[in-house]
């Protein structure tokens, strides 16, 4: 509004309302978080596998997936190539995934430890608890649907248990502060290795897609 229209509205007392200048908008929060996590995460030395990694592997997909996958940790060709599960046990998840529908973008996939254990040992305990953290956040800026937990040890951390996969699977927990379901199957590397169980693993991702059409 230009300022002799501005005078004339005061002296009949009306207040005029001007907009305040334009500022040029900021990205979203989540990207500055994504952002800042990553950063976080590429930088971590907390609990020492810095020192054997060749790079962190920080997590792949669609952030605004439904459906989030949880592995252990990065293996070999993981901790080269900066992807979770890109080797065998990858392709097999992908047709895993593609046998219920799904492709692998579609879904949000990270794992537990961010770093590569040296000769693909399992976590220990204290690098679990340092690096759980950095999962938790993933959660919260994904809010998926569903997690979905892959092999005995994800689901040992993830559901504070020892009992074995064969007890754990086939039922819906919770994870988290925010409660996220979950359900646990096996991993795609056990399956390579035990084929006669990919029908067990199928009905788990039936069990998934229809928690996901319950919602
Ligand atoms: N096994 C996992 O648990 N995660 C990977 O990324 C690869 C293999």
């Amino acid at each position: 509004m230009n300022i002799p229209k501005l005078d004339y509205l005061h002296a009949m007392g009306i207040q005029a309302w001007q907009l305040k200048s334009t500022k040029i908008a900021s990205p979203t929060p989540s990207i500055n978080e994504w952002d800042s996590l990553r950063t976080t995460i590429a930088n971590c030395t907390a609990c020492g596998l810095d020192k054997t990694r060749t790079q962190t592997v920080f997590g792949v997909g669609n952030r605004n997936a439904e459906l989030m996958l949880i592995g252990e940790a990065p293996g070999f060709h993981e901790d080269k190539q900066g992807e979770p599960f890109v080797g065998h046990a990858g392709q097999l998840l992908n047709a895993m995934l593609q046998a219920i529908g799904m492709e692998r973008d579609q879904v949000y996939i990270a794992n537990i430890l961010k770093c590569r254990p040296p000769d693909n040992r399992d976590p220990s305990p204290e690098e679990v608890n340092l690096c759980t953290p950095f999962l938790e956040k993933q959660i919260a800026l994904i809010k998926p649907k569903l997690l979905l937990g892959l092999g005995r040890t994800a689901a040992h951390y993830l559901l504070n248990s020892k009992s074995s996969l064969a007890e754990l699977r086939g039922k819906i927990y919770t994870y988290g502060s925010l409660k996220t379901p979950l359900i646990v199957t096996y991993h795609p590397a056990y399956l390579l290795r035990s084929p006669r169980d990919k029908s067990k693993a199928f009905q788990d991702l039936q069990c998934a897609l229809q928690q996901l059409a319950e919602k």
